[in-house]
């Protein structure tokens, strides 16, 4: 076990002080596999800025922890979705970080924004309205961003419209822009696609002569360094997570998770494995619960089909995951190694986050921002 070098504030560590925390499951951070994988990025467009994206709590990782981590590494660009993960990263952030809102301002968070240091960026004409609105009011020229939609039709300002408000001026003159952005839709391929949004995020770049330029995520890493530009908005590059088929990269993992067995128990042939009966006993076997279930986040579909790993060795989980629980076949392991309060490994060298994702096809970053509160968050220095 690697050094401990602190925990996350978590409700649930009050357990731990009365020594109950064997009945609970532990996500373990990794901080060292956290600065490798930044430091791959920031090689990877070494003529860029390589901002962090935190939003969800850090990929579910803890960004009161890994935030100021990352701002300690010299990071200075930090990305959330909105006011409320804003205001808590500030808290925990050196004043000079910046923190950029993705959602933009919803109307009536302004004030906060302004008052917490957090740059809006804007995507539409209704929100840049309502923020220049907001600067007469203040009587300042409060700098923001703009988000351009190039071709993901999910967030920003359609391009023709962009067109319009910059040769309007409509007040766009007034506003410090320090930041023009567009997000990739197909960032793992350097395909037609890419090349269009390049293209376009290029040729409208020009209007906005003082903002720094982002276009790219972690996988647009890999697309070639004409899609770096000033700053890379990197969230699983940096948490471990593959983003690219490239064999280049091979991310140091950052996310483990392990729980532990309750109890063992031997089962005989014609006998029956959890709710509904789903998994039929044919042999004599040994069975182990642990304490981890969907509640805290663990895919419901690796039930009578997903693995862990108990002292280095594969088991098979069968029956259905329920709330709180799994049962794992142990019957090929020695009873010594089954006893109660054993490790279990969920996400492990032997099993990567990717590769349990992958088996609840799921995403690795779907898997983690769903790991649930009561999952304790461990924060170690290999
Ligand atoms: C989430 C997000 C990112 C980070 O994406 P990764 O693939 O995790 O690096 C970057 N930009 C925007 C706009 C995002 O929403």
């Amino acid at each position: 076990m690697p050094d401990t070098i602190g925990i996350e504030a978590n409700p649930y560590h009050k357990l731990a002080d009365v020594g109950c925390e064997t009945s609970r499951s532990t996500m373990i951070v990794d901080l060292s596999a956290i600065e490798a994988n930044y430091r791959k990025c920031q090689a990877l467009a070494p003529h860029s800025a390589c901002g962090a994206v935190v939003k969800a709590d850090a990929y579910g990782l803890g960004a009161a922890r890994v935030a100021p981590f990352l701002a300690y590494l010299g990071c200075a660009h930090f990305f959330v979705t909105d006011v409320a993960e804003g205001i808590a990263l500030r808290d925990v952030l050196p004043s000079s970080a910046k923190i950029y809102m993705l959602h933009g301002a919803m109307p009536g968070t302004e004030l906060a924004a302004e008052q917490h240091n957090l740059l809006p960026i804007l995507n539409s004409r209704e929100q840049l309205e309502a923020w220049l609105r907001h600067c007469r009011l203040r009587n300042r020229a409060l700098p923001a961003g703009i988000h351009v939609d190039t071709g993901l039709s999910r967030l920003g300002f359609p391009i023709d419209e962009l067109h319009t408000i910059a040769e309007n001026k409509g007040g766009l003159s007034e506003l410090p822009v320090v930041l023009f952005m567009s997000q990739l839709a197909c960032a793992e391929w350097r395909n037609e696609i890419s090349l269009q949004q390049l293209n376009r995020f290029r040729r409208l770049s020009h209007l906005f002569p003082n903002a720094s330029l982002s276009l790219s995520n972690s996988a647009g890493l890999f697309a070639g360094c004409e899609f770096h530009f000033d700053l890379i908005r990197s969230g699983g590059g940096i948490f471990g997570f593959s983003t690219a088929d490239d064999p280049d990269f091979k991310p140091a993992q950052v996310v483990r998770l392990r729980t532990q067995i309750i109890q063992c128990r031997k089962l005989e042939h014609g006998e029956a494995i959890g709710y509904l009966r789903s998994y039929t006993v044919k042999k004599r076997m040994r069975v182990a619960t642990a304490a981890i279930g969907y509640a805290d986040g663990f895919p419901r579909t690796l039930g009578n089909r997903g693995h862990v790993f108990i002292c280095g060795s594969r088991a098979p989980i069968v029956g259905f995951v329920s709330m709180d629980l799994i049962t794992i076949d142990v019957t090929n392991l020695p009873e010594s190694w089954t006893l109660p309060g054993t490790v279990v490994d969920l996400i492990c060298p032997e099993q990567t986050v990717g590769d349990l994702a992958s088996a609840a096809k799921m995403l690795s970053d779907e898997l983690t921002t769903g790991i649930g509160q009561r999952c304790r968050r461990l924060y170690v220095s290999s």
